[in-house]
């Protein structure tokens, strides 16, 4: 991506057909899902991935963790690598001497609270992904005057159509217009630079709802 620009990005498993949805989306950037089985059979998953004109990131398996997932990353380049809290201390260790030396950024993603992370980032120098869905539901809202400061340290950012009250968990931006657009509005505002990945189920991985989103997306930075 440009340097000083928020871009957009969907997150899905390495399946072929949901990438091409992408790449025909229009929409260029891609924060895989994978979990231990996408990982046993990784020169498939490479090969797979390689196969599109993408960029990439990686999500590691939600409850588990595989040194693999630092070979995958430096094979398709990916430009970082989010984790979910759920390590202990000596684990978080053992990813970070596993990353040492590349150049891919380690992020860790709140899951039920927006600061459980910071002693993470504090201890191992980890970088923030901070899921915007995770915090209206722990915070059963938005109070949009701190919003900035919350996002401000963020490098990484995972949005969906979700407020509090609705049933639009991971369905994507599009599905709630004027809510993310006020929200993407706040992440222009914070001065963050990267992307903004869009947490859509797998029934919603489609090319027509790709298009939607890309189309809704690319409007609202013409509003900017
Ligand atoms: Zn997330």
């Amino acid at each position: 991506m440009n340097e000083g620009s928020i871009a957009l990005a969907i997150k899905c498993a390495p399946v072929p057909d949901i990438l091409a949805n992408v790449v025909n989306a229009g929409i260029t950037g891609v924060e895989l899902y994978t979990n231990l089985k996408w990982l046993e059979n990784i020169q498939g998953t490479i090969k797979t991935c390689q196969d599109f004109p993408l960029r990439y990131m990686v999500n590691s398996p939600p409850n588990d963790y595989s040194p693999c997932i630092v070979e995958l990353a430096q094979a398709i380049n990916a430009e970082l690598v989010v984790f979910h809290d759920v390590f202990w201390e000596d684990e978080w260790s053992g990813i970070k001497k596993d990353f040492n030396g590349t150049n891919i950024q380690v992020c860790v993603e709140n899951v039920s609270s927006s600061i459980e992370v910071v002693k993470i980032m504090r201890r191992f120098g980890f970088g923030l992904c901070l899921d915007l869905e995770h915090f209206q539901m722990q915070t059963s809202g938005l109070f949009e005057d701190v919003l900035p400061q919350i996002i401000s340290p963020a490098k990484h950012i995972h949005l969906t159509g979700y407020f509090h009250g609705s049933k639009c968990w991971h369905t994507h931006l599009h599905h709630s217009p004027e809510h993310v657009k006020n929200i993407l509005n706040l992440i222009s505002l914070s001065g963050y630079q990267g992307y903004v990945v869009s947490e859509g189920k797998t029934s919603l991985q489609t090319l027509s709802e790709f298009r939607k989103l890309n189309k809704f997306f690319i409007d609202w930075k013409s509003s900017l």
